[in-house]
């Protein structure tokens, strides 16, 4: 449920709103707005059990949340949502790239790699130590060994680590090096492990599942919010289709309808939709051109020696060229589309 508050109603009637609701034992959500307050109550209409909502202090209306998910929906947080990183802004209409490689193999790769990227304006630099592969006979990653690589890139470049967490038993290590956490599309629906990361007070990067519908992905966002964990970054990175040309498909209508549905976020990963090298820029284009919120990117220094994904790996001269295209990039702007179909006079032309 949701309590949208009259336009400038005063701190004392918010606060004692907020305090009855939770006298009646429910936990409450605040969203402060430019013009409304909105107050979420957790829970279904049943359990509040016919309170007198619309009579408590400066309450304007009484709304239900009809989405499944909900301090992950717009209704619940009106505004967007901007997850901040060490000073770098995820949300709300900023350009976020972050970019690396697939997996950190050796030191002076990953540190070359993070002063090119960083270079041609990548804001955060990826890799993973802990490397969730098909097969259990590939490299799995330098778990604790790799995260030092990426501590000691950071220490030169002063870009913020991203790094993928994959069990339990690995947060308290990931937890000592990653700025963001990347929950990876085979444990997007790992429940257990996502309530563990809605504990932790990091920014956390959501892949969708492999096969995962969009709601699942909202879900899974649900998942790590309703532990207390409000910074999710949802990240696109295409499903397994019918579709062999491309590794996975990435439907970029996503971005615009998970705009209207939720607050959080979102950023494509054209990386492991395209699966090769050269789609992955286009594709990369097409995810900020329909206007997502960034990117994370495959990049790697000797594509051919990658320990891992070296065939979907952008050159660094590659992601220059990528960063400076972007430059010159108009993206779509959903809201403002929203706000100039409200102004149509009519949707049908009588001729
Ligand atoms: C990765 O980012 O390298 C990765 C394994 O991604 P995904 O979980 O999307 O397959
Ligand atoms: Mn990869």
């Amino acid at each position: 449920m949701i309590l949208v508050m009259k336009v400038g109603a005063s701190e004392e009637d918010i606060n004692k709103t907020i305090n009855q609701i939770k006298e009646w034992g429910h936990e409450v959500s605040l969203a402060p707005g430019e013009k409304q307050t909105v107050i979420g109550i957790i829970g279904e209409k049943s359990d509040l059990g016919g309170r007198p909502l619309s009579t408590l202090p400066g309450v304007a209306k009484v709304l239900e949340v009809s989405a499944a998910y909900k301090r992950a929906s717009r209704e619940f947080h009106p505004e967007d949502t901007i997850v901040d990183v060490n000073g770098v802004k995820v949300g709300g209409g900023n350009r976020c790239v972050i970019a690396g490689p697939c997996s950190v193999d050796k030191l002076e790769n990953v540190i070359y790699l993070a002063k090119k990227v960083k270079e041609s304006g990548a804001q955060m630099l990826r890799g993973g130590a802990y490397k969730p592969r098909t097969s259990p006979y590939t490299f799995q990653g330098h778990e604790e060994e790799g995260l030092k690589m990426l501590a000691e890139a950071r220490a030169e470049t002063g870009l913020p680590i991203v790094t993928e967490l994959m069990s339990i038993s690995d947060i308290d290590t990931v937890y000592k090096y990653a700025d963001v956490i990347q929950i990876g599309a085979r444990n997007s629906q790992n429940f257990p492990l996502l309530k563990e990361i809605g504990k932790l007070d990091k920014p956390v990067i959501l892949k969708n599942g492999i096969a995962g519908t969009m709601k699942e992905h909202l879900m899974s966002a649900e998942y790590i919010m309703s532990e207390g964990n409000e910074n999710v970054i949802l990240c696109l990175r295409g499903t397994r289709t019918y579709e062999t040309a491309v590794r996975n498909t990435i439907d970029v209508t996503l971005v615009p309808v998970l705009q209207q549905l939720t607050h959080l976020p979102v950023i494509i990963d054209p990386s492991h939709a395209a699966g090769k090298r050269p789609f992955v820029s286009s594709l990369a284009y097409a995810g900020m051109a329909v206007g997502a919120d960034g990117l994370i990117i495959e990049v790697h220094n000797c594509p051919k020696e990658a320990l891992s994904d070296g065939d979907q790996a952008l050159l660094p001269r590659d992601f220059e060229y990528l960063m400076r295209k972007l430059d010159n990039l108009t993206a779509w702007n959903q809201k403002e589309w929203v706000e100039f179909d409200k102004q149509k006079e009519t949707d049908c032309i009588k001729v």
